[in-house]
């Protein structure tokens, strides 16, 4: 048992305990771009843990901020009337960055409750407008949501919507790639009935691949002629990841809702949120009405709002957007030079700061466990990758890595690949 005396008692998400229960990677430290073990061996943390930490880890500036907030006012609700001034200084702030109208921001813990925060607002927002029945929410193949109730039922990675009961019913999958689909199942559905349309940018843990060119912008549109609520789940993608604010910006996209977590506070404090375009907010801030009846305990945590400011300072003041952009192609073609490893299917990558290394079906074909051993060599050589769909090694680094710690990533995942 490697975490000291006695059985551990703590349940890991997307974990086989059977396995895991027995057998950790205890994380004991961290600084930049490297955790340390308890024997103090260094890895590169090629993934900024679950694609959060942008600014990299140890930044006191962060926890000098949180300190000096707790001390102040640790923690208050903002139900009702309720208000401090971090959160509306963050409100404010994100409302300044986001690609679209007079964005009010709705905060929330995380990416989940923030998908679930907007799928339940689009349905509100139509049945204030009095089109009751828009219900059905559509979303794509591969695309991971969280895994609360709605984002469960919008889930396409099919995995992680079986086993649980009857899901939502008024939810439909469509290929991740081919814009047609989505406009041919608003047709099925038929427009009166569809609330709104989920995308990721660049799809994150269904294995971490960027749009086909021309793809958002085509979806983007067929929503608009449709009346369909345009919602870009930017959880991964914000903050820089994809070298935008929001994650969109690239794409010239003016979503009608964005959720957001992650890189919002670089990973230091649980923040999660959905900036709202004035089309869907006017229904609820400037017509009276019953109020949107739904929210966390810790929405506009102040101690939580001092976090994000303090990464929002440090993504300004050390160019970290521009940094992203800078990266992007380096990383692509550290990983592009094992295409051509006889182990590998397809390098994919290119479009911000996230990297898959897929591996060869027939490799893995009747060894289900490869991939993680794969994963784990790569971490016994010093670097943090991870496994998605079964058969991907992905990278997302922090976006303070240097060109020579990409190239160290990329020849380390082709070490683990050999071994
Ligand atoms: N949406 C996307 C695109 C995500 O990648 C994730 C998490 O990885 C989520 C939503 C859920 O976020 P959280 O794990 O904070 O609930």
């Amino acid at each position: 048992m490697a975490t000291g005396s006695g059985q551990s008692r703590l349940w890991h998400p997307f974990a086989n305990m059977a396995e895991v229960k027995d057998d950790k990677f205890v994380v004991d430290r961290a600084e930049g771009v490297w955790l340390y073990d308890r024997d103090g061996k260094r890895y590169l943390d090629g993934t900024a843990g679950l694609w959060y930490c942008n600014v990299g880890h140890g930044r006191t500036e962060i926890v000098d901020a949180v300190a000096e907030q707790m001390r102040r006012l640790d923690n208050y609700f903002t139900f009702n009337d309720y208000s401090n001034e971090p959160a509306e200084e963050l409100a404010r702030r994100l409302s300044g960055l986001a690609p679209m109208d007079e964005a009010k921001i709705f905060l929330t813990t995380g990416g989940g409750e923030s998908i679930d925060t907007a799928a339940k607002l689009a349905r509100l927002y139509w049945a204030r407008r009095g089109e009751p029945e828009r219900t059905h929410l559509i979303s794509r193949r591969q695309s991971y949501h969280g895994t609360n109730g709605l984002g469960t039922s919008i889930a396409g990675i099919e995995g992680n919507r079986h086993g649980f009961g009857p899901l939502v019913a008024e939810a439909t999958r469509v290929a991740y790639d081919d814009a047609e689909e989505l406009r041919a199942a608003i047709e099925r559905i038929g427009a009166e009935k569809v609330a709104a349309f989920f995308a990721e940018p660049v799809i994150g843990a269904g294995g971490a691949r960027p749009p086909e060119p021309g793809y958002l912008e085509a979806v983007a549109k067929i929503c608009a002629e449709n009346d369909v609520l345009f919602i870009a789940d930017s959880v991964i993608g914000g903050f820089g990841r994809l070298g935008g604010w929001f994650g969109v910006e690239r794409w010239g996209l003016r979503p009608d809702m964005i959720t957001f977590a992650k890189g919002v506070t670089s990973g230091y404090l649980p923040l999660g949120g959905v900036a709202v375009s004035a089309r869907v907010s006017d229904v609820f801030w400037e017509a009276p009405g019953a109020p949107f009846m739904h929210g966390p305990t810790y929405s506009g945590h102040p101690s939580v709002a001092a976090a994000a400011l303090a990464n929002l300072d440090i993504l300004e003041r050390e160019n970290l957007l521009a940094r992203s952009r800078e990266l992007e192609k380096p990383l692509h073609d550290a990983l592009l030079r094992l295409a051509d490893h006889s182990a590998v299917a397809e390098v994919r990558g290119g479009t911000g700061l996230i990297g898959a290394v897929e591996i060869e079906a027939d490799i893995l074909a009747g060894d289900k466990g490869l991939i993680t051993r794969m994963q784990k060599a790569v971490r016994e050589r010093g670097a943090i990758v991870r496994v998605l769909c079964g058969n991907a090694l992905v990278v997302s680094p922090p976006l303070t890595i240097t060109e020579a710690e990409l190239t160290l990533l990329a020849d380390t995942i082709e070490a683990g690949i050999n071994a």
